[in-house]
């Protein structure tokens, strides 16, 4: 039977399998519970030089990843026998939909999966448009490249693969599966520097402690929610505040 795969087309394949050789994902890689290669694009290059960027059109700083070799290296990897022909391809871009669990879990019930990591100033705009099928960002920054996001796409779809994550471990009670972010963690010693852990926790009484575990899990969420939900009102208050002031300001101008 096929695991699920994740090829990885990037101009720095040395950097895989990275920190997904450790640990439980490690593990399972190396127990075949899924699956991993990581592809040079730039073996994909057509001229002498191996070239993989040139500069942009209508000008700007930096270079951009030809789109030429990126087609060759999908269209090699899709033609290999492993591959399943429904398997996605995903650009990892700072302007790409914003990975979260959900589309975590998506990837999870597909057969395989394909990442392109972008380096430079980015992509050309026809890979995005005419052969990605998906474009991941994996948060509002700017990395250097791809790699690093790439890293974090395959660690969070491989926990949900199964074999990879013992049952003991189980992804079902992780933060963001349920909705609910997970309640407080806590393991010996019971006092520690003068902190001490929830008496509850140490009762032995499971359905209290299954309800204090509750309540927690809906304290912390409700708290951490809310924190996110202070600072979207703070930033649209800053922006009324802006655009009236440019209101302002022009029409003490007309
Ligand atoms: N100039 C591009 C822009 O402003 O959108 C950013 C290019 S970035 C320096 C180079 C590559 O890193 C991107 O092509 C992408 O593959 C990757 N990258 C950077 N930030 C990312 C993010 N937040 N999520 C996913 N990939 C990212």
């Amino acid at each position: 039977m096929s695991v699920w795969t994740a090829t990885v087309l990037t101009l720095f394949p040395e950097m895989f399998p990275g920190p997904l050789g450790h640990s439980l994902a490690g593990r399972a890689l190396a127990a075949g519970h899924w699956n991993f290669s990581a592809i040079d694009i730039r073996e994909f290059a057509t001229d002498a030089h191996r070239t993989v960027d040139d500069a942009p059109f209508g000008g700007g700083p930096g270079m951009v990843m030809k789109p030429d070799p990126l087609f060759e290296s999908v269209e090699h990897v899709r033609k290999s026998a492993a591959l399943d022909e429904t398997a996605p391809v995903v650009l990892l871009t700072p302007q790409g939909r914003r990975f979260n669990q959900r589309i975590a879990e998506e990837f999870s019930e597909l057969a395989d999966i394909v990442l392109i990591c972008g380096r430079y100033e980015g992509v050309d705009e026809r890979v995005g448009q005419h052969l990605a099928t998906d474009e991941i960002s994996i948060g509002d920054y700017v990395l250097g490249g791809g790699e690093l996001a790439a890293m974090v796409v395959i660690d969070a779809v491989a926990r949900l693969v199964p074999g990879v994550v013992g049952s003991a471990e189980s992804p079902a009670n992780d933060s963001h599966t349920t909705g609910l972010l997970q309640h407080p963690l806590y393991t010996r010693p019971p006092d520690f520097r003068g902190m001490d852990v929830p008496e509850v926790l140490l009762s032995g009484h499971h359905a209290e402690i299954a309800r204090w575990q509750r309540r927690e899990a809906l304290r912390r969420t409700l708290e951490r929610h809310e924190a996110e939900a202070q600072r979207a009102r703070d930033a649209m208050a800053e922006a009324k505040a802006t655009s009236s002031g440019t209101r302002c300001s022009m029409s003490s101008v007309s």
